[in-house]
């Protein structure tokens, strides 16, 4: 994608969503942290369920702290990796309190130095809660990135860097949640919805779905492997 192109495709997308959220409920940055910290490998409808009673009783690292590990596991351990999850959380808490005075820092090295929280998950709260020109590139930004051809890596930390490099203003700030979007109901990962996305014209995907119910085109490597194997089989 050119320039234009690339402008013109958050350009579509601004206009359907002119101001787009995490889809995670939160009331304040440190609930934030937790919700995005306790998201990993899992969908934010399941945090959300989890986290609607945790953060009417819990709103700071302090009140964490009250609750201890054991009560939080009660309230999260619907949510994967709920045991690690919890340990990670309270770790938290206790720095946050011990160097931070209970406040989230707003920078990302001291983000990512809390226990459970990695480069994606700083990005996250840097970006929803302090409005910062971050990228964090998940499941779905990774797949857009590189299926559209804006922002092409083969780690997310290379597709952040391609979206850091390319996309423009007034957009830096919108294009994550527009992307999470466009990649969670539109650009899905069997069967993107070509047919009815926006910006399949400045979309340089291969296998677009043009008709609705058209099954994807067969991958590759089945055609590759998988008959390369079927032929030895038969020989
Ligand atoms: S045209 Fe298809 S592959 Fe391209 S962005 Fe849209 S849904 Fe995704």
């Amino acid at each position: 994608m050119n320039k234009d192109q690339i402008f013109e495709f958050f350009r579509r997308l601004a206009e359907t969503n002119p101001s787009p959220e995490t889809e995670l409920e939160y009331g304040n940055v440190y609930q934030l942290l937790v919700a995005v910290t306790l998201s990993a490998q899992a969908t934010d409808v399941g945090v959300n369920k989890a986290t609607r009673a945790l953060f009417a009783k819990v709103k700071t690292p302090a009140e964490m702290l009250e609750l201890g590990e054991e009560g939080l596991k009660q309230h999260i351990k619907t949510i994967g990796l709920f045991n690690s999850k919890a340990k990670n959380v309270i770790a938290m808490a206790e720095i946050l309190v011990r160097e931070h005075g209970g406040e989230v820092p707003a920078d990302r090295d001291l983000l990512t130095a809390l226990p459970g929280v990695g480069r994606k998950t700083a990005n996250v709260v840097l970006n929803c809660a302090f409005g910062a020109e971050t990228f964090a590139v998940d499941t779905h930004i990774f797949r857009v990135g590189n299926r559209t051809g804006l922002a092409k890596g083969k780690t997310p930390l290379a597709v952040e860097k391609q979206l850091e490099k390319k996309v423009p203003q007034p957009f830096r700030v919108g294009s994550h949640h527009w992307m999470i979007l466009h990649g969670r109901y539109v650009c899905k990962a069997r069967s993107p919805e070509c047919w009815r996305c926006e910006v399949v014209d400045l979309c340089g995907f291969r296998g677009k779905i043009l008709e609705k119910g058209a099954k994807p085109a067969t991958k590759p490597a089945t055609r590759g492997a998988g008959a390369r194997k079927a032929k030895e089989k038969k020989a």
